[in-house]
């Protein structure tokens, strides 16, 4: 972490006016979570539908981080590296540990920024496992309104909760949505908007989808309800038809341009409320979402598609930027602390970087490793060049790119580099070890119990996950939204 006052002879040059750090008030802190939003779905990112207009204004104004990636491919691990700037086999907050609560020596951004005389503000549901209050995400957060953030009443009930942000404490508020999550739901007329020509009605409303099906036998039966209505949506497809296919895409792009509508209306308000000029402001997501070019659906391991994120920061006084070098989930907590000026103190070393250095054109610092991971210690591993991702527990195999030249991660070099994927996977496989003791990396096709994958497994031949160390074995589950 850099000191304040390289912090703030820092900001003096990429900042224009008084630097943030030396106000007699500290600026609010909004961070806004998009779950589900993958990057290169975004017409910010360059997509070929116009599903962010607003976000892309929005980025045009501030500062864009070109290449974020998230630290985890779904909701739990990877908000947790959010909150807390650590890698998640550091924070250990993982879908397959149950009940595992964050240790009370890794501080959460709301914690600080309370301890830092802030108004901490919770708007997110409180009822899902994947965003759990109890599992250390909710620490810090003094006030806590359960939202659910859609296009209707819950974007109205956020609207009139932010009005009442405003007051003589500066306030930290986290707003979420799901939104974009499967199964895709997105109302009328997002639902159609980018495939009016597709003609068969599609059920998307969820207390239909929970009955659309008579289960077929007792495995089917005793599914949880979310898992139900997942597999009932995903049943209405045939997603090796192209037809059906697109259509799939096309509802999940239109519940991205529903969220860029929501955006719009929520940034208006703030600007209402009178808060955007003065607010540090994070718009970014926990995770992205592939559609079968790994032979799978959804989220589940660190692929380019499944962890690149947007990232839009407002930083008062900062002129608009675009940055290319790579940012982290676990850089936002550092980043905000250090626009702040707020130390981050004793304790366990943070892992993320401030990003600051780059509005300079500086090169942020790193480690000759960084780490994303998956469910069921579907991980990933990559230095300057190459990346190493464990792929689908159905598939289970290994890839290997060189994201020097592929950033897209397309090419699997893995058979052709067999020193390489020695060398990362035994990188990977230690860290896990160290720390997380008790961990199994997968070696068999030990997690079927996903409800809401493909079929469609890949036609080439992998490589076996092979665990080379001697890790005792940990459970799996299916996961939940
Ligand atoms: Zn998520």
């Amino acid at each position: 972490m850099i000191a304040v006052s390289v912090v703030l002879t820092m900001l003096a040059g990429a900042l224009a006016g008084e630097p943030v750090a030396a106000r007699a008030k500290k600026p609010n802190v909004i961070f806004i979570s998009i779950d589900t939003l993958a990057a290169d779905h975004t017409s910010l990112h360059g997509y070929f539908r116009d599903t962010t207009p607003f976000l892309k204004k929005l980025a045009s104004e501030n500062v864009m981080f070109e290449n974020c990636i998230s630290q985890a491919a779904y909701t739990l691990a990877s908000h947790t590296s959010m909150f807390t700037g650590l890698y998640v086999d550091t924070h250990q907050v993982v879908w397959q540990h149950g009940e595992k609560v964050l240790g009370p020596e890794h501080k959460t951004l709301a914690e600080r920024l309370k301890a830092a005389g802030y108004r901490t503000v919770w708007m997110a549901t409180t009822t899902s496992p994947m965003l759990s209050l109890s599992r250390g995400l909710g620490r810090g957060f003094e006030t806590v309104h359960d939202t659910w953030l859609e296009m209707g009443d819950g974007l109205k009930k956020v609207k009139t909760l932010l009005k009442t942000l405003p007051g003589e404490k500066p306030f930290f508020l986290f707003l979420h949505t799901y939104m974009l999550h499967d199964p895709y739901h997105p109302v009328a007329p997002y639902d159609r908007v980018f495939d009016p020509g597709f003609r068969r009605h599609i059920e998307l409303a969820p207390d239909k989808l929970e009955n659309l099906r008579i289960p077929r036998n007792l495995e089917e039966a005793t599914v949880s309800r979310d898992a139900r209505i997942r597999n009932n949506f995903m049943g209405q497809f045939n997603l090796k038809y192209k037809p059906d296919h697109d259509h799939f895409v096309a509802l999940y792009d239109g519940g991205i341009r529903t969220a860029d509508d929501a955006m719009k209306e929520i940034f208006a308000t703030f600007r209402k409320i009178g808060v955007y000029n003065d607010s540090l402001i994070v718009v970014t997501s926990d995770h992205g979402e592939t559609f079968g070019d790994y032979g799978y659906y959804f989220h589940y391991t660190p692929t380019h598609q499944e962890t690149h994120v947007p990232l839009i920061m407002r930083i008062p006084g900062a002129k608009p930027a675009r940055v290319s070098q790579m940012a982290l989930g676990i850089d936002l907590l550092p980043t905000i602390l250090d626009v702040l000026g707020i130390d981050p103190g004793a304790g366990p070393k943070l892992e993320g970087r401030s990003l600051l250095p780059a509005l300079q054109g500086k090169t942020i610092p790193r480690d000759e490793y960084v780490f994303s991971h998956g469910l069921d210690h579907m991980d990933a591993v990559w230095d300057s060049q190459w990346k190493l991702v464990h792929g689908h527990p159905e598939i289970q195999d290994i890839r290997l790119y060189d994201v020097k030249a592929d950033a897209l991660e397309r090419h699997d070099l893995s058979a052709r580099n067999p020193g390489v994927v020695a060398k990362l996977k035994s990188v990977l496989d230690a860290r896990a070890c160290t720390t997380t003791p008790g961990t199994r990396r997968p070696s068999s096709k030990s997690s079927r119990a996903r409800t809401s994958c493909s079929k469609t497994a890949s036609r080439r031949r992998p490589i076996r996950w092979r665990r080379t160390t001697r890790c005792s074995p940990a459970s799996t589950s299916t996961r939940t939204k």
